[in-house]
């Protein structure tokens, strides 16, 4: 399986990071290596000063698809989640300043939190899904599915054009304001519509 993160498709985070607001949906790929094993801690790498987390809710691809139409593309999935796109800050900076991929700032081992994934139909309206990030029990990310740039089926009609969607792929649709570091002993809990999801401790 592959992971296909979606960047940029919050407008408040795209400010926080002074980037530029893209015309079409930016994404680059997570190896299936990046997976954080379940109850695992997140362990800090020893190549980066500043880790920080991106909470985004996913979406998991049920069957195979390409050159899918928007129109279609709520046929491919079936389930929805919510996890953490781990990134090092500081080198992926240090990438986009020389204008190198991404990857070494992206795709390291245990940079894909993957939370629980619940039925798209038990949980309401996907295009209005409330969703946070606490650390620490203190509130530091929160987002709604309705702000987002592009909605999941535009995602999934996108990335399609592009590469071939398989079962089990998991999309990472992006993430809202409020992105930071992690420290050693930090506790980061993943919350979709007010329902925990996940729980990761920082080592
Ligand atoms: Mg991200």
């Amino acid at each position: 399986m592959k992971i296909i993160c979606i960047g940029r498709n919050y407008a408040k985070h795209i400010e926080e990071l002074g980037s530029e607001r893209p015309e079409e949906p930016v994404f680059f790929l997570k190896p299936d290596s990046a997976i954080l094993p379940k109850k695992m801690p997140f362990f800090i790498p020893d190549f980066s000063e500043e880790i920080h987390y991106e909470v985004e809710v996913l979406v998991k691809i049920n069957k195979v698809g390409k050159h899918i139409s928007k129109k279609f593309a709520h046929k491919y999935y079936d389930e929805i989640g919510l996890g953490i796109d781990f990134t090092a800050r500081d080198v992926q900076r240090k990438c986009k300043e020389k204008g190198l991929p991404w990857e070494k700032a992206k795709a390291f081992d245990g940079s894909a939190v993957v939370g629980e994934f619940l039925a798209k139909e038990s949980i309401g309206d996907l295009q209005d899904l409330s969703f946070s990030l606490q650390k620490n029990e203190a509130i530091v990310q929160e987002g709604n599915t309705n702000r987002m740039l592009w909605g999941i089926d535009e995602l999934i009609s996108y990335v399609s054009q592009y590469l071939t969607l398989k079962k089990g792929d998991v999309i990472f649709t992006g993430t809202p304001a409020g992105v930071g570091k992690v420290q050693e002993n930090d506790v980061l809990i993943g919350e979709l519509n007010g329902i925990k999801n996940f729980e990761v401790k920082i080592k």
